[in-house]
């Protein structure tokens, strides 16, 4: 063929840091088809939805069956009842948002992943070790990325120095962070929001695990005052709600975040309006129904099961003396690599000898080199199994 292709895939590694798991852990089990592998690498959920979440979407699925009350393609930007439950949502945290400033989509990482599509090419500020769509998604547009290195000395949370001295910077933030679970005071979110506002750039704040927040710390970006000039807020049902097969986030784009009068809400909607077309009304029922005070109730039964074999992995590393953060305002552990070991030799390490399967740090980044991810969705069978795995090798 003679037409060109976008080149800067080429700049991206090769396969998404998942995938190439999935195809070491199958080679494996090729190999071994009679070892049992217990998988704590993949950050997907394990329990069942939520009883109401399941009853609001039956019996959405019943009104699609009825031609009073079938519905055709759903409004881009959400029903007004599950912009309205988002919004709602926010009051929890003292936060007040219109039901106008909320864009339902399929998910946190698709709006992640496409908001590029609205901004030009700036200068990107994204810490590292991190969740790898912001990297990606940047490098496929051919962005100019610099990193903001998190590790032990900063307590893995960096922050602005005397080193950015440019403008028009988009920073990328996620807490509680996807992998190392630390999480952001409201200090220090006034640090970021106050650089931001002093050198004229955009926040994308990433609040995927905010419902594993435990203690005083900010839920969204919006509770430090200036954040609505200066971030956008991506949130997601899928760790706070299971939702990560049903699909279902949102995006916070404030009235005030505009660049010369052009408001990114409205560049956002016309992107959503060319490029998607919304997410199903069952599964927005669904949605709104997890919002509720019984859905959220019974979503935190669960969150509280994950958090239990967090705290059974945290235990383990506590005896084993191995240095970790994490476990717990989030539903990871991070910790680093015994024996001054390389994250995928870890990781090679504990499937060939205790067939456990983790995630390699290094694939959240260079600054993840020489540590490793375990996830606490697995069930808890599944999880006891692994430390009592692990505790004969490490
Ligand atoms: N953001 C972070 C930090 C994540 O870890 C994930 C998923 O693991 C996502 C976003 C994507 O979430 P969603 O399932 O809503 O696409």
């Amino acid at each position: 063929m003679k037409i060109k292709v976008n080149e800067h895939f080429f700049e991206i590694k090769e396969t998404y840091l998942f995938s190439t798991i999935a195809k070491k852990v199958a080679a494996y089990s090729k190999e071994n088809p009679d070892k049992k592998l217990i998988k704590l690498g993949i950050g997907d959920v394990t329990r069942p939805l939520a009883a109401t979440v399941i009853n609001a979407m039956q019996k959405a699925v019943e009104e699609m069956g009825r031609a009073e009350t079938f519905r055709g393609y759903a409004p881009e930007p959400g029903y007004d009842f599950i912009r309205e439950a988002v919004a709602g949502y926010y009051k929890n945290f003292g936060v007040s948002l219109s039901a106008g400033e909320v864009f339902v989509g399929d998910g946190a990482k698709s709006d992640i992943g496409n908001l590029p599509d609205i901004l030009g090419d700036n200068p990107i500020l994204i810490p590292d070790p991190v969740y790898p769509v912001y990297v990606d998604s940047n490098c496929m547009l051919g962005r100019k990325i610099s990193y903001l290195y998190a590790n032990r000395e900063n307590g893995f949370l960096p922050m602005p120095d005397d080193t950015l001295t440019g403008e028009g910077y988009v920073i990328y933030l996620c807490s509680p962070n996807n992998p190392t679970g630390a999480v952001y005071s409201h200090a220090q979110l006034k640090e970021w929001v106050d650089f931001a506002l002093k050198t004229g750039s955009l926040i994308v704040f990433d609040c995927a695990y905010e419902a594993f927040i435990n203690g005083d710390y900010p839920h969204s970006i919006y509770e430090i005052e200036g954040a609505k000039s200066c971030a956008v807020e991506i949130g997601s049902f899928s760790k706070m709600a299971g939702f990560t097969g049903t699909r279902c986030g949102w995006s916070v784009y404030p009235d005030e975040l505009a660049v010369n009068g052009k408001k990114l809400s409205s560049m956002w909607s016309r992107r959503q309006s060319t490029k998607f077309n919304g997410v199903p009304y069952i599964v927005q029922r669904g949605a709104e129904a997890a919002l509720t005070k019984e859905g959220l109730r019974e979503s935190h039964e669960n969150i509280e099961y994950y958090m239990g074999n967090a705290r059974l992995i945290a235990e383990l590393m506590r005896e084993k003396g191995i240095y970790f953060t994490g476990g717990v305002s989030s539903p990871y552990i991070w910790l680093e690599c015994p024996n001054g070991m390389k994250s995928w030799d870890f990781f090679d390490f504990l499937l060939e000898k205790v067939q456990v399967v983790g995630t390699p740090g290094e694939g959240f980044g260079v600054g993840g080199e020489g540590y490793f991810r375990l996830s606490s969705f697995g069930s808890r069978e599944a999880t006891e199994e692994a430390i009592r795995r692990m505790k004969t090798v490490l």
